[in-house]
């Protein structure tokens, strides 16, 4: 028999929708938020991707908004020590990712102090058999929330939770951890930086490419309080099995979590809702894949898990593909040829699921194009 707070860490929340700040806000309260914090003198550091100087809408950054969200949620419950914890890629400024992402209007409006870990201090620790150096600013909190984007990476495949303390470390470290090739760093860091709760932006993250560019609209948000579990779902939802990012199997034998995704306790919050495509401006690598679509009256969540799979496919198996994929809802009771979703359920070949997960569409495209139904 389990307990309560071993299901918990089991459990992942999922909403959709298209207003972060509420968003997370019940995601928190949904989760018991507070009482997993329990004592309100602790110091919370809220840790969000700030990447790069690029508003949350190109894919690459944590939506200010959720943050608000959270941080009201906090503020409510009594918490005051709260501090958002962030250093940029080596590449960029952190301080100017604070002002183009909204950070310092979010600051100034709710007395949360903003910390540049560029400007940090660090010492270096034993991370479970690695030496990795950590700003002091990430080992002085008592809770630490992980607030990553759902993306995808040019090497790592995916960012999520984990690869997401990288933000938390001198950018000599940074540099140092490419060399070291990412995955071991990633999951040793893990070892011995928080990530007691994570609440994940799943709003529009970026393809392929941690700098943004080619966002995709999914519309949802997820919680947690296993990292690894969520970088596994997160993984799932961009094509990936868990055995495809090498630092979630480093990070499970390090003890930091399971990324078995049939341990999890998935629950949706909402359900997903049609949205307006006209608002959609697709970047080129999007774009390239939208005559291989054909939607009607489609929720993002679905859209996004049709457009990642296809991402994942070669040039190939898309020329199989001949005719475009039906998805949305406005297939409903309607015959078709290939489908994605429930709605596409009087289709002669369908995937289920409301929404779908990207790596059971691209299991099933990829067998009707051995077959060329299409
Ligand atoms: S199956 Fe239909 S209702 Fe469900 S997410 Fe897809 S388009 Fe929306």
């Amino acid at each position: 028999m389990q307990t309560a707070d071993q299901r918990g860490q089991k459990e992942i929340l999922v909403i959709y929708g298209d207003d972060p700040e509420t968003m997370a806000l019940r995601l928190a309260a949904a989760a018991g938020l507070a009482e997993r914090i329990g004592d309100r003198h602790k110091r919370i550091g809220l840790k969000p991707n700030l990447v790069v100087p690029r508003p949350a809408c190109e894919g690459a950054t944590t939506h200010p908004e959720l943050v608000r969200g959270l941080i009201a949620y906090l503020q409510q419950q009594g918490f005051t020590r709260l501090a958002i914890l962030e250093g940029s890629w080596v590449g960029a400024r952190t301080e100017d990712a604070f002002t183009v992402c909204g950070y310092r209007k979010l600051a100034q409006d709710t007395g949360v102090a903003l910390i540049d870990t560029q400007q940090d201090h660090s010492r270096t620790y034993d991370c479970r058999g690695m030496e990795l150096a950590i700003c002091d600013c990430a080992m002085e909190v008592d809770f630490m929330i992980n607030l990553p984007v759902l993306k995808g990476h040019c090497q790592t495949m995916l960012t999520g939770a984990l690869k997401n303390h990288k933000g938390l470390i001198p950018n000599q470290e940074k540099r140092r951890f490419h060399t070291l090739g990412l995955h071991r760093p990633i999951a040793h860091l893990n070892t011995r930086v928080r990530s007691d709760f994570i609440l994940m932006d799943g709003i529009c993250g970026d393809l392929d490419f941690e700098e943004g560019g080619n966002p995709v609209p999914a519309g949802r948000m997820a919680a947690a309080w296993d990292p690894v579990l969520i970088d596994a779902w997160a993984a799932s939802q961009l094509g990936y099995a868990a055995e495809d990012i090498p630092y979630l199997g480093l990070a499970e034998n390090l003890g930091l979590g399971t990324a078995d995704l049939r341990q999890a306790l998935i629950q949706a919050l909402s359900v997903p809702a049609a949205a307006d495509r006209k608002v959609f401006h697709p970047g080129v690598k999007v774009m390239h894949l939208v005559p291989f679509i054909q939607e009607d009256q489609a929720c993002s969540a679905c859209y996004a898990a049709l457009v990642f799979a296809l991402s994942r496919m070669n040039r190939q198996e898309l020329k199989r593909l001949s005719g475009p994929i039906g998805i949305g809802q406005g297939f409903k009771g309607k015959t078709g040829t290939l489908g994605v979703g429930n709605c596409t359920g009087g289709f002669t070949a369908s995937i289920g699921g409301c929404p779908p997960v990207a790596l059971a569409v691209l299991d099933f495209l990829r067998k009707q194009a051995i077959q060329g139904i299409s």
